[in-house]
């Protein structure tokens, strides 16, 4: 075993390094210049955390938020790394602190935020003090084209220059203009550092698509399938983040809205909020972005259409980044598409630029209305062969499709001899045969068109106008809302040069993403008893609850059971510290001493109401705290949660016969627990 190898088991308790990362991090501990493009949740930071435990020295990671900073820095304590960070959000103490290690030498790992570079002296300071190597993470806020520019992230060249030192850079956005330029800004003209690409394949996260049916409904369903766990929804609109952080909140989540709009101060204690908690919704614009660091995310729903397919792959890819199993959801409809392509038309970058825009998003809409596995294509988007993935919902239940030849015809004409002057409702009541005013003031039933489509409904046709949108053979108009217009795509279509698959009404048949449990039904009540246990640990210490284990640590838990600490110490994430502070805490757990204080749940197991305990179980756990924090704990006694999983109560007054109900607890969990019931 090399000193890496043994560092990574002994501080971090991982037994192997993931895809990519030994190469990186022997260069970057061998001294060399390193630009690392990882996707997200790759295992980045541990490409510069494992190098800067080895040998003498320190390494300055520069980094561009601060709560991310302060959240790596409680993590590397937690296992026993001296790391500190240099924010203005720090006492003079912890300054202190950190000032004394980098003069003794103690200090493994200094973190900083750009702007202090630019503060008078500190580059002397640097000079003076063992800097061993400097660490870029988010490399790509040193290009100017990039939305994440940050202008202090210029001054990093200069001071690798200074302290001529190896430079290691990092980021998770790959294409080849804002490589260059991170070379040339970071690097200089002269060094070349050494390139590595890492695939863009993120396994662990489930992809889906479903077209908006009453998409409130369909967030709310996806919601709670997967309740108790942390997850993003993303919005359209500011209005839509709020109006859906209501609905949630009211279906019994703990839920709230985050988007441009809001005060810094609100918007930082969203993010604080989420990082802690456990299982915390936030609705929210894409302002909700790069500080949202949390790896444990469970899962990620669009509400609306993202806006590219560069853009909803950083958005789905912030679920699950610690590796174990997370799931998406992808909302869109015609009206997506129409606002969409609006928006690029109506703005004001050039022509070739707008061509390139819809180009992109005829991209996203093509994985949208995709016939085969949506990883496949996705891939292929970066550039990227892959076989079908086995986890996505295409793949789970491929779709059916049929000859659309002859209906996309019937459409297109219903377009043309309308002149494109009309959008899908009326070409739908033309097609249909349907009379209405509009239709017979126009003369629109004189048409050879009318009623050549009688043969489907108005559903199918829908998702026939829809599809025809999503493969960019019509567009909307920019000049006239909502009229339709045919593209140079649909042309071979309508001439009979080329015929057309297309799905059949997937629509109709009201069909989301199958939830997926993390671990088996008999692993589940373990799972949720150590999960309890962290959330009691991380409240007591003030931190987020994967700074004391990920989820992932606490599946291999619940799974392999550990029946010693030799054992405890062999699950992944379980390092030599952590062993130490926590081991014998969650082996009573796991050994089931956990267990011993529900022997009523035991009496259920192997029974339909054993699941249901344990529904009310985790509503119990969500809600005990209280939204705001504050409220001291309440929790119902193991009879009255069993007395519920037996009669299945369906009202209010029904639950409140449960022995040991009393009003504040039926008041606080009531409404939780007959949706626990009703989703049985
Ligand atoms: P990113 O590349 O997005 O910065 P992180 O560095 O935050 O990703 O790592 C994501 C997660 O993967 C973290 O929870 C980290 O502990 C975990 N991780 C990193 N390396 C390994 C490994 N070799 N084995 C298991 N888990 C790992
Ligand atoms: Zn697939």
């Amino acid at each position: 075993m090399s000193g890496l190898d043994e560092i990574l088991t002994r501080v971090f308790g991982f037994a192997d390094f993931r895809p990519g990362q030994r190469e990186i991090v022997e260069a970057v501990a061998g001294g060399e210049d390193v630009l690392a493009i990882m996707p997200t949740g790759g295992g980045k930071s541990l490409c510069y955390q494992l190098p800067a435990l080895e040998g003498t020295g320190t390494t300055l990671v520069i980094s561009p938020l601060i709560a991310l900073m302060r959240d790596q820095v409680r993590a590397l304590r937690a296992s026993g790394v001296a790391a500190g960070a240099l924010t203005s959000g720090n006492t003079d103490e912890e300054s202190d602190a950190v000032w004394r290690g980098l003069e003794d030498g103690s200090l493994r790992l200094l973190y900083m935020a750009p702007e202090r570079l630019a503060s008078g002296g500190m580059e002397r300071v640097l000079r003076q003090s063992g800097i061993a190597r400097i660490a870029v993470d988010e490399a790509h806020c040193v290009s100017q084209w990039g939305h994440d520019f940050r202008p202090d992230y210029l001054r990093i060249g200069e001071l690798r220059r200074a302290l001529g030192v190896p430079l290691a850079a990092f980021t998770a956005t790959a294409d080849e203009e804002t490589r260059a330029e991170i070379v040339e800004r970071l690097f200089g003209q002269d060094a070349t550092p050494r390139q590595f690409l890492r695939g863009f394949d993120r396994p662990n996260i489930h992809l889906a698509f479903a077209a908006k049916d009453g998409p409130r409904r369909q967030i709310l369903d996806f919601a709670a399938a997967r309740r108790g766990q942390p997850g993003i929804v993303y919005c359209g609109t500011r209005a839509k983040t709020e109006g859906l952080a209501q609905a949630l909140g009211q279906a019994g989540h703990a839920a709230c809205a985050y988007h441009g709009g809001m005060e810094s101060d609100a918007r930082r204690a969203v993010e604080e909020r989420f990082a802690r908690e456990d299982g915390l919704v936030v609705c929210a614009t894409v302002a909700f972005g790069m500080g949202v660091d949390k790896p444990d995310i469970r899962w990620v729903a669009h509400a609306d259409l993202p806006k590219s397919i560069e853009g909803y792959y950083q958005e789905i890819g912030r679920a699950g980044r610690d590796g174990a199993p997370a799931d998406t959801l992808t909302l869109y409809g015609p009206d997506d598409i129409r606002l969409r392509r609006t928006q690029i038309d109506e703005g004001l970058a050039p022509p070739e630029r707008k061509s390139a825009d819809h180009g992109r998003l005829n991209a996203l809409l093509g994985l949208a209305e995709a016939l085969g596995c949506r990883r496949v294509q996705l891939l292929g988007y970066f550039g990227e062969a892959a076989e079908p993935c086995g986890n996505c919902d295409l793949c789970d239940r491929p779709p059916e499709t049929f000859d659309a030849t002859e209906a996309v015809r019937m459409a297109l004409s219903a377009i043309l001899r309308t002149d494109e002057r009309f959008g899908t409702g009326h070409l739908i009541d033309i097609l249909t045969g349907n009379p209405t005013d509009k239709v017979r003031e126009r003369g629109h039933d004189d048409l050879p068109t009318f009623g050549v489509g009688r043969a489907h409904d108005k559903r199918h046709w829908q998702a026939v106008f829809r599809q025809m949108m999503g493969r960019d053979l019509v567009r909307p108009d920019a000049e006239r809302h909502g009229a339709l217009r045919m593209t140079h795509a649909a042309r071979p279509i309508l001439r009979g040069e080329a015929g057309i698959e297309l799905r059949r009404d997937a629509i109709a048949r009201r069909e989301g993403p199958v939830p997926r449990a993390l671990v088996a039904e008999e692993d589940a009540p373990l799972l949720s008893a150590l999960k309890a246990q962290r959330r009691a640990l991380a409240e007591a210490q003030g931190v987020p609850a994967y700074v004391i284990f990920a989820d992932r640590t606490l599946i291999e838990m619940a799974e392999r059971r550990p029946r010693s600490l030799d054992e405890m110490a062999r699950i992944s994430g379980v390092g030599a510290v952590k062993l130490d502070r926590f081991g014998a805490t969650f082996l009573k757990v796991v050994t089931g001493e956990a267990e011993e204080m529900h022997p009523a749940r035991r009496k259920l197991a192997g029974r339909p109401q054993g699941a249901l305990y344990d529904r009310l179980m985790e509503a119990q756990q969500r809600l005990a705290r209280g939204v705001d924090g504050t409220d001291k704990p309440l929790s119902c006694a193991s009879n009255t949660l069993s007395w519920i999983a037996e009669r299945r109560p369906d009202s209010i007054e029904a639950l409140a016969r449960a022995p040991g109900l009393s009003a504040p607890k039926l008041d606080r969990f009531g409404r939780a627990f007959l949706d626990a019931v009703d989703e049985g």
